[in-house]
């Protein structure tokens, strides 16, 4: 049995805590992480995210603040005219704020700013996520590996494969099993991926019995070497029910081959609504209901996500009680990407013809309506532990007022999305933060910005620290923060 390596990330080791303990001068200890890295004079951490400067622990990326209107924070912020700061077009995100994991003493920053006549409370620190992954969706029909199959990085595992989505096949990348569960090399490779892709860089996956791919968070992915151009239209039934009046009288048959669900016009429902007459071609595979066939083929990386490369494979029998010579039939996948157009000849055997024009539209049309093939990145974490106790000394009562509604979680300024149930586990498009919003420490784990608002008569009530509230004029004067615009899409918090 091979012997786990990892360490808990939960506290320091013994050697760090002694090596801490001994005083060294013109050395520092940084408290933010378990590692409690030592750092000389003008050299920064095993993160780089502090840095001893002129003998003080020194966070090195600077605050960064949401602002509308950035040059006119940076006057009257710098210029110490506080009080006509509009501090509803201001927001203190947690990028560059710190941490003080495991959250034994307050947040760095709570800021006090009065919203709409409202006194608000607004928490912010980086938070350090064992307990944290990436959702990535992949807009492609092309089948990229079977469900469950590990994803893989520079070799080590650090995801699955997980279900088929419309038109997207979903990966899971990271956890808390990747991230310490396994060897040493494996944390780490997991992390620096989830942190490639975080941060809005790309990263070369490979899926175990499947495709390689390269995946970027809002640009097309790369399978196999093969920029995904369209996500499809819809299922091959679903294809047959938009288009099936636009091919009436032009074609007799069309069979848009799907691997999850392949559609024939005359069968489907769309067909006979308009009175088509059956055709007598019989695909392969189970059928569903009339018309909606699944399992045509292998899931593959040709016609609508199958294996196939020869679309007349996919034809089990023609009947010739129904068929007819001159039959004109269309064979086309869920992207347009493949069509082929076919006429029954004698022996109703369907040959190779030239496509009419008015079926090469309707083909073109299908392409038209797919939407530009992309991969997304959803960062997941649970901000359920010690990362509370930041915020105030008896922890449940945030959690309380977060899923009553009171409290607003975001990341970076970003809307997050919540999940239901126990703890702070919350969902972001990586998108919508600023650039640079995550970091990475050494145990290994993730570092990611959130940050709590609420009313302060409420912060007071559930144990907050309202001895440790800072005026937002107060923190912008003191901090010299990047001020940054919102990213465009990405809203305000407020
Ligand atoms: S890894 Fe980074 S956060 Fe952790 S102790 Fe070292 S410098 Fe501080």
């Amino acid at each position: 049995m091979t012997p786990h390596t990892h360490a808990s990330t939960d506290a320091p080791d013994a050697a760090a805590l002694a090596a801490a303990g001994k005083a060294d001068p013109g050395i520092v200890t940084c408290d933010a992480c378990p590692v409690l890295c030592r750092i000389r004079l003008g050299q920064t951490g095993a993160c780089d995210r502090y840095g001893n400067v002129e003998g003080r622990l020194t966070r090195m990326d600077p605050l960064t603040v949401l602002a509308k209107n950035p040059e006119q924070v940076r006057f009257l912020g710098a210029d110490g005219e506080g009080g006509l700061l509009p501090s509803r077009e201001v927001f203190v995100t947690a990028i560059g704020a710190g941490t003080t994991y495991p959250d034994y003493k307050p947040a760095p920053f709570i800021v006090g700013a009065e919203i709409d006549g409202v006194d608000t409370v607004t928490v912010v620190s980086e938070g350090i996520f064992s307990y944290c992954g990436l959702k990535v969706k992949i807009d492609t029909d092309r089948h990229l590996g079977a469900e469950c199959a590990t994803v893989r990085a520079d070799g080590e595992p650090v995801g699955h494969v997980t279900t088929a989505e419309y038109g997207s096949q979903m990966l899971s990348l990271g956890g808390v099993r990747h991230l310490t569960g396994g060897s040493k090399r494996e944390g780490v490779v997991t992390c620096a991926t989830l942190l490639a892709l975080a941060n809005g860089n790309a990263a070369e996956l490979a899926i175990d019995g499947g495709a390689t791919i390269i995946v970027q968070a809002g640009k097309a992915p790369l399978i196999d070497g093969t920029r995904e151009v369209r996500m499809r239209v819809g299922c091959g039934s679903a294809t047959i029910g938009i288009f099936a009046q636009q091919w009436q009288g032009l074609a007799d048959e069309v069979i848009v081959v799907d691997d999850h669900i392949t559609g024939v016009l005359t069968e489907h429902q769309a067909g006979r609504f308009l009175g088509m007459r059956p055709a007598g071609i019989r695909v392969r595979g189970r059928r569903s209901t009339p018309g909606r066939y699944f399992q045509v083929a292998a899931p593959g990386l040709a016609w609508g996500g199958t294996d196939i490369t020869d679309p007349l494979a996919i034809i089990e029998r023609i009947d010739p009680r129904l068929a007819w010579p001159g039959l004109r039939l269309l064979m086309v996948s869920t992207t347009g990407e493949h069509a082929a157009w076919f006429v029954l000849n004698d022996a109703l055997v369907p040959e190779p013809a030239p496509m009419p024009d008015a079926i090469a539209n309707i083909v073109a049309r299908i392409g038209e309506n797919c939407e530009p093939a992309l991969c997304s990145v959803l960062f997941m974490a649970g901000a359920g532990g010690s990362l509370r106790a930041g915020a105030t000394e008896n922890p449940v009562r945030l959690t309380e007022s977060i899923h009553r509604g009171e409290t607003r979680v975001t990341a970076g300024g970003a809307p997050v999305m919540l999940w239901p149930g126990g703890g702070i586990t919350y969902m972001v498009d990586v998108t919508r933060l600023p650039a640079g919003a995550f970091g990475h420490v050494p145990t290994p784990a993730l570092v990611a910005p959130i940050e709590f608002t609420l009313p302060r008569r409420l912060y007071a009530a559930i144990g907050g620290h309202v001895s440790r509230i800072r005026p937002l004029a107060d923190i912008l004067q003191t901090t010299r923060p990047r001020l940054e615009p919102p990213r465009p899409g990405a809203g305000f918090p407020w």
